[in-house]
């Protein structure tokens, strides 16, 4: 069995049992990787049984960001994917209607939604970090004035649902404020309502989103809340190692699926960043140990 550790490189492959095969496995990826012939001792050398040193460049830039690999495949290429986008937005109508059933509610309703990777799909941005090397923000500030993000699955069906029986929708994003107009145009020119102005609330001073919570509850009956990631519902998420997260899940599990609708997001999080202890800015071989470690194996 042969692993990659992307980054900077001190035990790029590891090697279980015979250093033939590993071997063999490197001049294959190469041969992939690089369309030409070279020996494998080009590109990495065994320095003890089990640790090979990459000591090719390119290998190494095009193995950094291999881990996200998979995780932007299912975003693009799973139909599962799609169904669970799909499945997020039909609870979130049946859940709606629910609602507007209550006539006790007299305040406006609103819906308040994440924007990236809740009703926006940035996959793009990660396959370029990916073939690029690169890591955010690197690419993001163009990647968001392109405003060619595609609308997730069932999102503007949902919305504009919500808007034909009178319930305002209000976008909660972490883009920078500097980035408002070309998200505005982005959902405009998707098909998104309310994209403008006054529903399109960005990143304050605070990265939390309770603030701007607030001062929507003050006015506004909050239907629903949508989001890829457990901060973009309450407070009580923020901030937590992975096993606390979980703890704060189990603690709320009766509003998933009822005030709260998730959608998937594998490439990044908070999720992620928990594992890392929130410094993702560790080097690659820490976070690679890091991953690795947080599997859970037999
Ligand atoms: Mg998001």
């Amino acid at each position: 069995m042969v692993n990659f550790e992307p980054g900077n490189f001190s035990r790029l492959f590891y090697i279980d049992d015979m250093k033939n095969i590993t071997l063999y496995l490197i001049a294959l990826l190469m041969l992939s990787t690089f369309g030409c012939k070279r020996n494998a001792e080009d590109v990495a050398r065994i320095t003890s049984a089990d640790t090979i040193v990459v000591t090719d460049t390119l290998l190494q830039q095009k193995l950094r960001n291999e881990h996200m690999v998979l995780a932007t495949l299912y975003h693009q290429r799973a139909a599962e994917y799609r169904a669970l986008c799909y499945q997020a937005f039909n609870i979130g109508k049946l859940m709606l209607d629910k609602d507007l059933a209550d006539a006790e509610i007299e305040k406006h309703r609103i819906v308040v939604l994440d924007v990236d990777e809740t009703v926006l799909d940035n996959s793009p941005f990660q396959a370029k970090s990916i073939l690029e090397s690169t890591s955010y923000p690197t690419y993001w500030i163009e990647w968001c004035e392109l405003a060619t993000a595609a609308p997730l699955p069932g999102a503007i069906d949902f919305l504009n649902y919500a808007r034909k029986n009178g319930v305002s929708v209000f976008y909660v994003t972490n883009r920078n404020e500097a980035l408002k107009e070309v998200t505005i145009k982005n959902l405009k020119e998707a098909g998104f309502p309310h994209a403008d102005e006054e529903h399109v609330i960005m990143r304050t001073a605070e990265a939390s989103k309770e603030g701007r919570r607030q001062v929507l509850l003050k006015k506004y009956h909050i239907s629903l809340f949508f989001g890829d990631n457990l901060n973009d519902f309450a407070e009580t998420f923020e901030g937590k190692s992975s096993s606390n997260r979980f703890q704060a899940v189990d603690d709320n599990k009766e509003n998933f699926g009822k005030r709260f609708i998730v959608l998937p997001n594998a490439m990044y999080g908070d999720w992620e960043m928990a594992l890392y202890g929130y410094n993702g800015g560790q080097p690659d071989s820490v976070l690679f140990d890091i991953r690795r470690k947080n599997l859970k194996s037999f």
